[in-house]
């Protein structure tokens, strides 16, 4: 039986929204446990556009996607946040009056007096390829996701796609695989030009295979993969020997297991108490692009706002004797001392 994690808070969500409420729930003396599926923090600014440049971030002129990530990481360092990536909340049950139990489709299981929703426009997925009969053969020889790369020793893998995920995980693959073989469509990749490079280097020293094609059938039973198929681009049909496959096309976001939860829902978001972002369910909040409520703007600056008020009620769950005294940062030595900087 896996243990079960007992913590104060459990954000759903490790977007910009997410983190910043680390940093309020912090300021308070609430510590957090984050789940994001993503295998990185950020959200849509770390997956949609790490490059491009936000504007509207107050005090800050301009700050990439990336940029702002990494500023939030810095800012919650002190609160010493619990990471748990790549992985998605399934299930959120109510237990007692500020007790519930949080579950991940990774086994885990959480104890917490609050869970607060900041899951964005839901959860990212990987967007499975259009290769017929594949679903038999999913989280068993196919996988859309590296838990753990150990899994991977000396077996025949095959990775597909041209973007970043493909060619890192190509990369971080090769020396423990007994053989990899890189499929893509084209020969000519998205990825970033230095994993190209070495990706090639790799190919040109015998240590890897490059295929150009499409894969048009697998083989195998049980959920057990054994061999592939590829379609070149000039008519020409290969078979390739294959204990695991991994694809990488991309991710789509879809509003996935929040929908399961008993709150109450509207258009695919969750209305809140405006003063608080308390959702139905007391005990559990939702804060940034989830929620809904007069006049909602999906602004990153409109989620720091929420997680702040979400704090201030959150307090009272997790120490209901204690008075809530407003203080602030610039002037407060207790919060400099949380802060670590007094
Ligand atoms: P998200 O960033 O969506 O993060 C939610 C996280 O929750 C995701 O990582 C997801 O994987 C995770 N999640 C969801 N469900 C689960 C689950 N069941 N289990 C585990 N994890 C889960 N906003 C601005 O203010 N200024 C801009 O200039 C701006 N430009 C934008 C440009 C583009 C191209 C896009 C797409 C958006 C832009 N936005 C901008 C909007 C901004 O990115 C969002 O408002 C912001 O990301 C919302 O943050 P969030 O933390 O609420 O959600």
């Amino acid at each position: 039986m896996t243990e079960t994690i007992k913590t104060d808070v459990v954000i759903i969500g490790a977007g910009p929204v997410g983190l910043f409420a680390v940093f309020e729930l912090g300021l308070l003396d609430i510590k957090a446990h984050l789940i994001d599926i993503l295998d990185k923090v950020g959200g849509q600014c770390a997956e949609l556009y790490p490059e491009k440049p936000i504007y509207d971030i107050p005090g800050i002129p301009m700050v990439t996607g990336h940029g702002l990530s990494e500023g939030l990481m810095e800012q919650i360092k002190p609160f010493h946040p619990t990471f748990h990536l790549g992985e998605m909340v399934t299930t959120v049950e109510k237990l007692g009056d500020a007790q519930f139990r949080v579950g991940t489709d990774a086994g885990k299981t959480f104890e917490c007096k609050v869970v607060v929703i900041a899951a964005g426009g839901g959860s990212f997925q990987p967007k499975r390829p259009p290769i017929a009969g594949i679903e038999p053969y999913e989280s068993k020889s196919v996988h859309y996701a590296v838990r753990k790369m150990e899994a991977f020793r000396d077996k025949n893998l095959v990775i597909v796609g041209g973007g970043d995920s493909a060619l890192d995980w190509t990369l971080n693959l090769q020396p423990l695989a007994k053989k990899l073989t890189l499929i893509h469509r084209r020969d000519d990749f998205r990825g970033a030009p230095d994993s190209v490079n070495k990706m090639r280097a790799l190919v040109a020293d015998g240590k890897m295979d490059l295929k150009i094609g499409q894969v048009a059938a697998l083989e195998g039973g049980d959920g057990q993969l054994t061999a592939l198929s590829i379609k070149g681009n000039d008519g020409t049909t290969a078979r390739i020997d294959c204990d695991a496959m991994l694809p990488f096309f991309g991710l789509t976001m879809k509003l996935g297991p929040v929908a399961d939860w008993g709150l109450k829902m509207e258009d695919e978001l969750i209305p809140v108490d405006m003063s608080t972002f308390e959702t139905n369910i007391p005990g559990i909040f939702a804060i940034g692009d989830i929620n809904t409520y007069p006049g909602k703007l999906k602004l990153i600056l409109s989620g720091f706002h929420e997680g702040a008020l979400m704090a201030q009620k959150a307090h009272h769950y997790i120490y209901p004797d204690k008075r809530l005294v407003f203080q602030y940062t610039t002037s407060s030595t207790n919060l400099q001392k949380k802060l670590g900087v007094a």
